[in-house]
């Protein structure tokens, strides 16, 4: 099995375009250094792999980040990723789970994505949660920033083991009316796709499986990683910003402890290591 990657390909006889992604590894990564409870796991997994298929469809380099902010028990959720297909993810709770449904545990809110191209204007697309699941959301954020009918499918394994994969197919902005037949008639065949199948399955043998009368042009495999960017030196970097006084009070303290809410690692500084940045500023 392929694990962590991601591929393109496109119907060669229909306007439609795909992308399938799978994660193991580095979505075991991003768990393991945490203790969530299982449904926001889920969550967060589905996140990821969402993350993915909508930086697949940019055609720039540059950053992405797809926030959920509810009033339900996970108050906010987040996958930062970009071009390269890294990805770190961070999650706030506010209050005891009351269900595993995507709605019962962020309730009434908003999908907020928002893509940094490295040259060029900022976008932001804010899209109020109104369906049961990610899936339906993402399928109102294409429809909105694109206008273009999209059809995903996400599927998560969290509880034998870490894997979360996803599909995509979208319509290509050229002929509609050609394009929508096209579409309506890949989606019913597409419609059939399993959690099985879709975790595990190598993605020539998904598009096979699933595809087999098409022709389908696979492109070359992109590699999927969990990276935090976390380092003491931007620790460091932050501790010059918080001023010489409250830098006074961490060094009588003793030592200064901070946790990277993506990763959990830990940085500390001594109260020697203090003083030397204080007498910096
Ligand atoms: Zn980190």
């Amino acid at each position: 099995m392929n694990q962590d990657t991601l591929h393109r390909f496109l119907f060669q006889q229909k306007h439609v375009r795909g992308e399938l992604v799978q994660v193991a590894v580095s979505l075991d990564k991003m768990l393991q250094n945490h203790h969530y409870p299982l449904p926001v796991k889920q969550l967060l997994a589905e996140l990821v792999v969402a993350t993915s298929l909508i930086t697949a469809t940019l055609k720039f380099d540059g950053e992405i980040a797809v926030q959920l902010q509810g009033d339900g028990p996970v108050k906010f959720a987040a996958v930062n990723g970009d071009n390269n297909q890294n990805f770190r993810a961070v999650v706030r709770l506010q209050a005891e789970l009351s269900g595993d449904s995507f709605r019962q545990l962020i309730g009434e809110g908003y999908m907020i994505v928002t893509i940094t191209p490295r040259q060029g204007e900022r976008y932001q697309g804010i899209i109020p949660l109104t369906g049961d699941t990610l899936t339906s959301t993402l399928e109102g954020y294409f429809a909105q920033s694109e206008q273009l009918p999209t059809r995903l499918y996400i599927f998560t394994d969290i509880t034998t083991k870490n894997t979360a994969a996803g599909l995509m197919l979208q319509v290509l902005p050229v002929e509609a009316e050609k394009a929508a037949a096209d579409f309506a008639e890949l989606v019913v065949l597409a419609d059939t796709v399993t959690g099985s199948e879709l975790l595990t399955l190598p993605a020539e043998d998904m598009l096979y499986r699933l595809f087999h009368q098409e022709q389908v042009e696979l492109f070359p495999a992109q590699h999927v990683s969990f990276v935090c960017g976390c380092s003491r030196q931007k620790c460091e970097t932050a501790l010059f910003s918080i001023g010489k006084e409250a830098l006074t009070e961490h060094i009588a303290e003793g030592k200064l402890e901070m946790t990277c809410e993506y990763c959990n690692q830990l940085y500390q500084f001594n109260a020697e290591e203090l003083q030397q940045i204080k007498d910096a500023l």
